[in-house]
């Protein structure tokens, strides 16, 4: 398949995830919390998965986290996600629980297991204003 075809692969902006998208713009990482039990979610979803109450609201969040696991990408798959090769596709273990995937930002080197995190807010090769996570406190290099 033709790479440039995926340019635009970022999700679709929908009600359901709006907040969240507007929370990247304002610098800041917005997560849906249950109402009902408390427990924070990504990505969206209009029941928690915890209780199945179908109440909840959009809450910032501390954007820190560790480095659950990783993968350095050699080949440029998706334009729309990396402006340069290798990156590393990163899977963080938010503060609150959830667990997202990202890249860290560029200069941040090779991660490491359980490193601690933080997102940072940077516009995507399409445009877009994304989390992405660099280094903090013990362990950055
Ligand atoms: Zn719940």
């Amino acid at each position: 398949m033709d790479v440039a075809a995926y340019a635009t692969l970022l999700p679709e902006i929908t009600p359901g995830n709006q907040p969240f998208w507007d929370g990247c713009a304002a610098g800041e990482l917005r997560l849906q919390q249950c109402t009902s039990c408390g427990r924070h979610r990504f990505p969206d979803a209009p029941v928690c998965p915890q209780c199945l109450s179908s109440s909840a609201s959009w809450e910032a969040v501390s954007g820190t986290g560790t480095i659950w696991s990783w993968c350095t990408m050699h080949q440029k798959y998706f334009a729309a996600f990396a402006d340069e090769v290798p990156y590393q596709l990163v899977y963080v273990q938010l503060t609150e629980g959830p667990l997202v995937i990202s890249v860290l930002a560029d200069g941040q080197g090779e991660p490491r297991l359980d490193q601690p995190v933080r997102a940072v807010f940077r516009p995507s090769a399409a445009g877009r204003i994304v989390p992405q996570f660099v280094g903090t406190g013990e362990g950055t290099r």
